[in-house]
């Protein structure tokens, strides 16, 4: 027997808070995503190498680390709890996989979506990924730039590009879209694909999302993630638009 559809869920599963770059708290994050109708938001900030060569030792902590991940993880659950009562918003803990590296070859991001542990780059991402997969993770290969294109990006990323048969294994949807940023090849080598708002300032909400159906809990949310189901990438700003549109027909209507 089965229930009655699922409404589409808008998805930001890619948010950065001042755990790590991002501009907003935790709470501010919500708010902005709540107030925006969002169904699903996965707060993923930093986790890097002890020896991150953009990050030297002695500077500003700007990451998760071991010793700080239970109480990020805490300040996100206590979000979340306000979330789901003043927005219906369903807030999920994450982290990004950060390995960064000189070598853009070498270097790579990995959105990790609903996971509730710590995972470690240190020892490299394959097992950061490894790690997070076995404690239920949905991952994302991040803002996977084409080995040609990583000289000039922001994020010098491309060892997802350039090792993608060997990497594809560990992941399970891939940033076909980050932010406004298209990574054209993703679609050509036919791999499942998200589009994520990688948010770290308040205009990031209404960038390209992803929307799932499914039902808006955590264990849902991560199935659908984790399977090959299919996902619909879209521009936040319309559905945003579209909804309240559609909202205020409805109030218009009840009220003649
Ligand atoms: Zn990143
Ligand atoms: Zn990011």
């Amino acid at each position: 027997m089965t229930g009655p559809p699922h409404a589409p869920l808008l998805c930001e599963l890619h948010a950065h808070t001042t755990w790590s770059d991002g501009a907003q708290t935790i709470g501010q994050l919500v708010d902005a995503y709540g107030q925006a109708g969002f169904d699903v938001l996965c707060v993923t900030d930093h986790v890097i190498r002890s020896d991150d060569p953009e990050h030297p030792p002695g500077g500003p902590p700007q990451h998760v680390h071991t010793r700080n991940h239970s109480s990020y993880v805490m300040a996100i659950e206590i979000e979340a709890a306000r979330a789901r009562v003043q927005y219906d918003l369903l807030v999920l803990p994450g982290l990004e996989l950060t390995y960064n590296d000189p070598d853009p070859l070498r270097a790579a991001h990995a959105v990790a979506v609903g996971l509730e542990t710590f995972a470690g780059v240190d020892d490299g991402i394959e097992r950061a990924l490894r790690d997070a997969r076995r404690q239920g993770a949905a991952l994302i290969a991040a803002h996977p730039y084409a080995p040609a294109a990583a000289a000039g990006a922001p994020r010098a990323t491309a060892r997802f590009a350039a090792d993608w048969r060997t990497l594809a294994p560990l992941v399970d949807r891939w940033e076909l879209i980050n932010r406004r940023d298209v990574f054209g090849w993703v679609a050509e080598a036919g791999l499942p694909a998200v589009a994520t708002g990688d948010a770290h300032e308040p205009e990031h909400v209404f960038t390209w999302k992803t929307m799932i159906v499914c039902r808006k809990e955590r264990a849902s949310v991560l199935a659908h993630l984790r399977s090959t189901a299919p996902t619909y990438l879209v521009d936040a700003a319309s559905v945003v638009a579209a909804r309240e549109a559609t909202a205020s027909a409805r109030l218009t209507y009840a009220a003649s």
